[in-house]
């Protein structure tokens, strides 16, 4: 069956603002991005040092301007109860269950960009974070109101 995914379900879900594996920054970001935060977040902005800058110069890489931390949150409650995750500093709640972002209004443009909801980024992030927390958290659907896909052969597209 295949999964509904609108801008709606993005209120229950938050998985593509969590990198898969641990990861200091997440969410890259142009100076004048970081100018429309307000000072508080624009202490959660890290600039690139001066060797990764070089670094770019000779690879002939796009300069990265700035990107968002990364913070490490142990999870109290839903899918990923007793897991630590690592997600964008500017998501809040709780994955899978009830999220925000704190700069949803102002949010960059990599976001835009990235994973739109019910495309193929999107629903294999939700895939991906859905299979951890049934594999390594031990939940099961008829433990809260989480829609996840269910753990059939086929692939849910
Ligand atoms: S993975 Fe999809 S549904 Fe979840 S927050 Fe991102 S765009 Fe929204
Ligand atoms: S800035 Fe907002 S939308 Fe972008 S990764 Fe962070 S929490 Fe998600």
């Amino acid at each position: 069956m295949k999964e509904k995914v609108t801008r709606k379900t993005c209120l229950s879900c938050g998985v593509c603002c969590m990198p898969p594996h641990y990861q200091d920054t997440y969410c890259d970001l142009t100076e004048k991005e970081v100018m429309r935060l307000g000072p508080k977040i624009r202490r959660l902005v890290m600039r690139p040092s001066l060797f990764n800058r070089c670094l770019s110069m000779i690879d002939g890489r796009p300069e990265v301007e700035a990107a968002i931390k990364t913070k490490t949150v142990m999870q109290r409650s839903g899918p990923f109860k007793g897991k630590e995750l690592c997600m964008c500093a500017l998501l809040k709640g709780t994955p899978l269950v009830s999220v925000r972002c704190s700069v949803y209004r102002n949010r960059p443009r990599t976001c835009h960009d990235a994973v739109n909801p019910g495309e193929r980024a999107c629903r294999d992030a939700r895939k991906f974070w859905s299979d951890i927390a049934r594999e390594q958290c031990g939940w099961a659907e008829d433990k809260g109101p989480v829609m996840l896909y269910r753990n059939t052969k086929k692939e849910p597209r």
